[in-house]
């Protein structure tokens, strides 16, 4: 597989490389740092018109829609407790509280791994506390996992501990972007705000004081906002039609310079450098700078995933996000966003780019990874980070951006986040990925390392399910796939050195997108296609996760979910017989 990774426009890589200088990008940080892009506000178009305005400069095309999106950006909020008041934070898709606030008696919650966990975006409950018509206090970030479960469990508000001296802004909802028929009701109903750990202990030794009443003030604008969305498109010379989506968001919270001004400014140098070789390009590349990521809960990039799904779905050959890159002591590329098929690439790419090594991470429900229930191949979020060693040497928590400075998410994330440095080779890792995307002749995806995992998965999900469910339906059409697979892949090494245009490249390509239509929607959806997915953890293939669960369940609950995992296994299974059939077809033509 190595010769599908590699630069074939080794001179043309070379040159887009040799373009890289941060003059543009640092001009963008420079300005953005007095831009606080809270989404639809006046700083943020400013940052989106400063965008708009260097692509004009630059003479590259672009748009820029303006959509409606669905926000809720926290206005104000106060904790009370007797009379001590504490300072406080309410993540956007909380409720506004009335005039008098929501009080209630408060219940500790120990033993929560919110925020604390290995998994930063996973929220598992270890103790059962009857919260009901309480508010809980629990360590942690207030995500939407744990609202969601206190919420269920009854809790009438939410108070979070977040781990350091600094309050963390967020977001609580678990709908993705603009609500549907099938989600707005699981828009959050209670408040929720978050106070700084030394507050929080003096909260908890006023309870062990026999302090039980707390009143929780919060208040935030919520509503339909029209909102700024750019994209910027450099078309390819051979096939125009397909094309590579980079993208990132603007909005901020204050003015977010690591988290993710940065991006912005990558974006921007991407867009500079390869609109200086378009006349070189084989396929397009689209940049797109969204808005409404930190308060729509990835607003933007779900309209355009909405609003040109169909175009994607023909079309798109990767979406690479771009969050957080070039900040203070981000010094490795370790359990970085990546889908299966693209991990192997990923590692090649970096190591031709930096000389530095590579872990990948399976993608998490998170981060602008708004086309999944489309099925695209999809590489990186947040970057490069520093070493675990240099995190705990200051004594950081873990975050969820900003290269991991605690800075991310607060008024501490400004021009001393980033580093220039940094950003330069950070930009080399994507120049050098977008240029072989959109120029290898063949994409650079191997299904069967993505086909492995599955065998792995099935293997425990069966292993737990023990004889209760039949998996074999899954595995056998996985085995066929698999020979399929080989078969494709033997077939596709000859077509490395290619054309473009070639018949044979292009089946194998149109196969390899098909193919990620069918398994990463089978691997990270379970809503089906066009639709989007709750912003909770997605285990692997997530029709057949429930099969963890089977061994505790009552008698009811084990037949509804050994009904649920039927029904998992054929979907799965057809997923993979699809996919089979596929690979059949483009070999086929390869051979013909
Ligand atoms: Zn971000």
């Amino acid at each position: 597989m190595q010769s599908f990774y590699e630069a074939k426009q080794a001179d043309l890589e070379a040159a887009l490389l040799e373009a890289l200088t941060p003059d543009e990008p640092w001009s963008l940080l420079e300005r953005f740092t007095s831009l606080v892009r809270e989404s639809s506000s006046a700083d943020e178009r400013e940052a989106f018109d400063y965008i708009a305005g260097r692509l004009e400069v630059l003479g590259i095309p672009h748009e820029m829609h303006m959509p409606e999106l669905f926000l809720s950006v926290p206005v104000r909020a106060s904790l009370a407790v007797g009379s001590q008041s504490y300072r406080a934070k309410t993540p956007a898709f909380s409720i506004s509280t009335p005039p008098a606030g929501v009080s209630g008696e408060m219940a500790r919650i120990e033993g929560f791994a919110a925020g604390r966990s290995a998994d930063f975006f996973d929220f598992t409950p270890v103790t059962e506390v009857d919260v009901r018509g309480k508010i809980v206090v629990v360590d942690g970030f207030g995500g939407p996992p744990p609202v969601w479960y206190f919420q269920n469990q009854g809790a009438i508000g939410a108070i979070f501990i977040n781990p350091g001296v600094d309050i963390h802004w967020g977001i609580c909802t678990t709908i993705w972007g603009a609500p549907d028929l099938d989600n707005y009701q699981r828009q959050p109903n209670i408040p929720v705000l978050s106070i700084n750990r030394p507050d929080g202990e003096d909260l908890m030794q006023r309870m062990a004081d026999g302090q039980t009443q707390a009143t929780l003030h919060t208040q935030l604008k919520e509503g339909w906002f029209e909102c700024p969305c750019l994209v910027a498109e450099i078309k390819g010379a051979i096939e125009p039609e397909r094309f590579v989506l980079v993208h990132g968001h603007v909005d901020s919270w204050d003015v977010g310079i690591g988290d993710n001004a940065v991006g912005n400014a990558t974006l921007l140098e991407l867009a500079r450098i390869f609109h200086s070789q378009a006349d070189n390009l084989a396929r397009t590349l689209r940049v797109a700078w969204w808005s409404g990521h930190s308060t729509g809960r990835y607003g933007a990039s779900t309209w355009y995933a909405d609003k040109f799904g169909l175009d994607l779905a023909r079309d798109c050959v990767a979406q690479m996000n771009i969050d957080s890159p070039g900040c203070r002591w981000a010094t490795e590329y370790r359990g970085v966003t990546i889908m299966s098929e693209a991990h192997d690439f990923a590692k090649q790419t970096v190591l031709d780019a930096t000389g530095l090594g590579f872990t990948g991470e399976r993608p998490h429900q998170a981060g602008d990874y708004s086309f999944n229930n489309i099925g695209i191949s999809s590489l990186f979020m947040l970057l490069s980070s520093m070493p675990l060693s240099k995190a705990e040497e200051m004594g950081y928590y873990a975050v969820g951006g900003c290269g991991a400075n605690i800075a991310w998410h607060t008024e501490n994330d400004t021009l001393e986040i980033a580093d220039k440095d940094h950003l330069m080779r950070d930009l080399r890792v994507y120049a050098a990925s977008l240029q072989r995307l959109l120029n290898n002749p063949l994409h650079p995806y191997d299904f069967r390392a993505l086909t492995a995992e599955f065998a792995a998965t099935l293997a425990d999900y069966a292993a737990a399910a023990r004889d209760d469910v039949d998996f074999s339906p899954a595995t056998s059409a996985l085995a066929d796939l698999n020979g399929a697979l080989d078969e494709l892949y033997a077939a596709a090494g000859g077509l490395a050195d290619g054309a473009v245009a070639d018949a044979g490249v292009r089946a194998f390509n149109d196969a390899l997108l098909a193919m990620a239509r069918e398994l990463v929607l089978i691997n990270f959806t379970r809503q089906g296609r066009f639709r989007t997915e709750p912003a909770m953890r997605v285990p692997q293939l997530p029709d057949l996760a429930p099969a963890l669960e089977l061994a505790n369940a009552d008698a009811h609950m084990r037949r509804v979910t050994r009904t649920h995992l039927v029904r998992g296994v054929n979907r799965v299974a057809w997923a993979f017989e699809t996919a089979a059939n596929i690979a059949r077809a483009a070999l086929e033509k390869i051979n013909t």
